[in-house]
């Protein structure tokens, strides 16, 4: 577990977003306020609070160089812990907004990436590694494949902290498609059209790598890269992409019922 980890680390390939309830210090006052642990599912506790403390306008931050170290005992352990997540849990969260694609789907239920996990075998130089990952995956995949009712897929919830880094991180790396002439550069860079309003485009922007996992690859349009006429309409595909891929949620004060129903 520990050569998966620290490749995906090494490999940014732990989403920017990523979150858990266990590398987290809680104010307990904001935990208590939030309240209600979830008996609707007892696997997504963390999900749900973080929803929660996003509603009463708390924010929750997480420090990617913290390194929880807690592993399983051994690869059975950690198969058993899978499974029954799975039974548990009324509710997967996603926040790839193609993962309902079938071929997404099925490069997914195959293990991903080989490159990825040749690249782990390579780095932990450990034969077992592949074979681990490829049961870890395939007990996923075959779980999500199975047909369940009252499971449903959710996307993770996020909040305008988040939005405006992303936001940031995108237009940040805004690049020139023109010379300084306003000619074009090369032939293709001539016809790029704003993602936003069509117009002609003069900036191309990219999504940062540990972002990338939540964009709609299967869609014609947005890709890695995109192109668009200003930083304003930057802004607003980027902020298009984030919102189609989390439950972005709002700080919105709880009703209160009153007591005795008067
Ligand atoms: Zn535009």
């Amino acid at each position: 577990m520990r050569a998966f980890e620290a490749s995906m680390y090494r490999a940014k390939r732990i989403p920017a977003w990523s979150f858990s309830i266990d590398n987290t210090l809680f104010r307990t006052e904001a935990v208590k306020r939030a309240g209600g642990f979830p008996i609707e599912d007892p696997a997504s506790a963390d999900t749900i609070l973080r929803k929660n403390l996003f509603k009463l306008g708390y924010r929750w931050l997480t420090d990617s160089t913290l390194i929880s170290g807690h592993y399983r005992k051994n690869f059975l352990e950690q198969l058993k812990h899978q499974a029954k997540s799975f039974e548990l849990a009324r509710y997967s969260w996603s926040s790839s907004p193609e993962t309902s694609s079938a071929p997404r789907r099925f490069i997914s239920l195959l293990g991903g990436n080989p490159v990825h996990v040749l690249n782990m075998t390579l780095q932990s130089r450990m034969l077992r590694v592949p074979l681990a990952w490829y049961t870890l995956r395939l007990q996923r995949g075959l779980y999500l494949a199975l047909p369940h009712e009252n499971k449903a897929v959710r996307a993770v919830p996020m909040d305008d902290w988040y939005l405006t880094k992303f936001v940031r991180a995108v237009t940040s790396s805004r690049r020139s498609v023109r010379g300084a002439n306003g000619e074009a550069n090369n032939s293709h860079s001539a016809d790029k059209t704003c993602t936003w309003c069509g117009q002609r485009a003069g900036f191309a922007y990219s999504v940062p790598q540990d972002w990338e996992n939540i964009l709609p690859k299967l869609r014609p349009g947005i890709g890695r890269v995109f192109f668009a006429c200003s930083d304003l309409h930057a802004e607003k595909i980027a902020s298009k992409i984030f919102k189609d891929a989390f439950d972005y949620v709002t700080f919105s004060p709880p009703m209160r019922l009153k007591p005795g129903g008067t």
